[in-house]
């Protein structure tokens, strides 16, 4: 009797010793940007996080069989506008475990979070909108909405009109700052502020958001005020105007696709972020690898002067559902319509693109929307193009460039920042899985929606959403990040 119970203790100390884990990533190659760990590991998962890393074999409940794969932390896309299912999907077969709307921001933040609570494949979060603010404020509020004409583009750009180009009386200020504060109490990660789509906006209505913004605790993220290179009003003056509120004012600030805002000029604004930056500023920039951008025709970026600003025609604007190019007389219609409708604007050149993507300063984040192929190859085509083929960028750096570095922006309103991001006992565990070899976008601008190849397993919050390359049906472990408000 005595010896069968000092059996029975031994035997239950054996299992705890030998703790099984939820699941087990098995003989991949693991990568984590911050330790520069890469090397074949096992990595153990425990109720959401990474609970081990180890060169010894781990039990688990699950096991992924990952030789001859690449285990890196889920990607963290810190500017995506389309939140709908469908491009979550896409984004997961890109290796994406977070995107974020940070560049402008839903125009309601409560709302957002509510719609999506239990219904995300990925992790979320959104800023809080100074354009959506201001449109409240002049008396036309956005719905956030998926438009009619393309289903899952929300609505969060104002028409061109009162609430986009007049300047606010010191009342109309006050009270968008008093929706700002609002929205930010509802969980907003940080200001997001599109200026060209504001143009009514004054610099000193800009420094007066900024001030809100540090006063918070939260960044600004910020599609800047011009693109192009005629004085006034250039690309480089728009970018001095964000550097100088953020010096004036110590909020951070992120300036949002540097590639298409600056377009010739960006290596210039590259060196204007790197000198901000030895002077102690915190200010940090991203892009797309693609040469064209997408935006709403009726908006203010289409104001008058535009061709000469972007260096654009009529024909190098191009609907994304039929590839039809504008016309004078189509753009007009279309430009002065209060239907919300996207449109492709080619105005960059692939020796950009490609100078921009492997700068040491720049993170990649995709702009994603229904319409424009970067939804849903933005992550895979910089490892096809950049680390595989013209070998600009080790995969290392890749990957910092869309896990590390957009994880350290994003501590910058939270806590949480931290646990994401890596590849580390005690962080969240956010996985990709892929074949380094092989990985490659799909989508064009004929066929956005194309999923990207390469991906076999994605981990979200210690849940399998893509198994042996296979989307898993009906679970949603994306959860909400939510700023310091709440
Ligand atoms: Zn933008």
């Amino acid at each position: 009797m005595r010896m069968l119970h000092m059996c029975l203790l031994l035997l239950s100390a054996a299992l705890a010793g030998a703790q099984q884990y939820d699941v087990v990533i098995e003989g991949g190659r693991v990568l984590d940007p911050e330790t520069g760990l890469d090397a074949v590991r096992n990595v153990g998962i425990n109720r959401g996080k990474i609970a081990r890393i180890s060169v010894d074999a781990l039990p688990g409940k699950r096991k992924i069989a990952a030789g001859g794969l690449v285990v890196a932390p889920g990607f963290i896309d810190l500017h995506q506008h389309g939140q709908d299912l469908e491009s979550q999907q896409v984004k997961a077969f890109d290796g994406v475990t977070t995107a974020l709307e940070l560049e402008i921001g839903v125009p309601d933040v409560t709302q957002f979070l509510k719609a999506k609570e239990g219904h995300s494949l990925i992790n979320y979060g959104t800023a809080a909108s100074h354009a959506a603010a201001r449109s409240l404020v002049f008396g036309a509020p956005l719905s956030g909405a998926p438009s009619a004409t393309h289903a899952g583009i929300p609505e969060i750009l104002p028409k061109s009109g009162p609430a986009t180009d007049l300047h606010a009386t010191p009342e109309q200020m006050e009270a968008i700052k008093k929706r700002l504060r609002a929205e930010l109490d509802a969980g907003g990660l940080a200001v997001g502020m599109g200026i060209q789509y504001t143009p009514g906006a004054t610099r000193y209505e800009v420094i007066e958001m900024f001030r809100l913004a540090a006063e918070r605790g939260v960044p600004v993220y910020t599609h800047m005020r011009s693109f192009g290179r005629i004085e006034p009003g250039s690309a480089i003056e728009a970018t001095s105007e964000v550097i100088g509120a953020a010096a004036i004012t110590g909020a951070s600030l992120h300036i949002v696709h540097i590639n298409s805002t600056c377009g010739a000029d960006a290596p210039e604004c590259l060196s204007m972020v790197a000198g901000a930056r030895a002077r102690g500023l915190d200010v940090t920039t991203e892009a797309y690898p693609y040469i064209a951008g997408m935006t709403s025709i009726n908006s203010a970026l289409f104001n008058p002067g535009w061709q000469e600003k972007l260096g654009i025609a009529y024909s190098d604007l191009v609907l994304p559902d039929t590839g039809e190019h504008l016309t004078k007389e189509r753009f007009d219609e279309l430009h002065n319509s209060s239907v919300y409708r996207a449109i492709l604007t080619f105005s960059n050149t692939q020796e950009l693109v490609d100078k921009v993507i492997p700068h040491p300063l720049v993170m990649i984040a995709s702009d994603g929307a229904i319409g424009h192929p970067r939804n849903a190859g933005t992550y895979s085509r910089v490892l096809a193009q950049y680390v595989r083929e013209k070998q600009t960028l080790t995969l290392m750096d890749a990957i910092r460039k869309m896990t590390l570095m957009p994880a350290q922006v994003l501590e910058r309103s939270t806590p949480a920042g931290h646990a994401k991001g890596r590849l580390q006992e005690g962080a969240d565990a956010d996985i990709v899985v892929f074949d380094a070899a092989t990985i490659a976008d799909r989508a064009t601008f004929k066929a956005p929606m194309e999923p990207s190849v390469g991906v076999r397993f994605l981990v979200v919050g210690g849940t399998v959403i893509i198994d042996e390359g296979k989307m898993v049906p009906d679970v949603f472990p994306g959860r909400a990040i939510l700023g310091p408000g709440r």
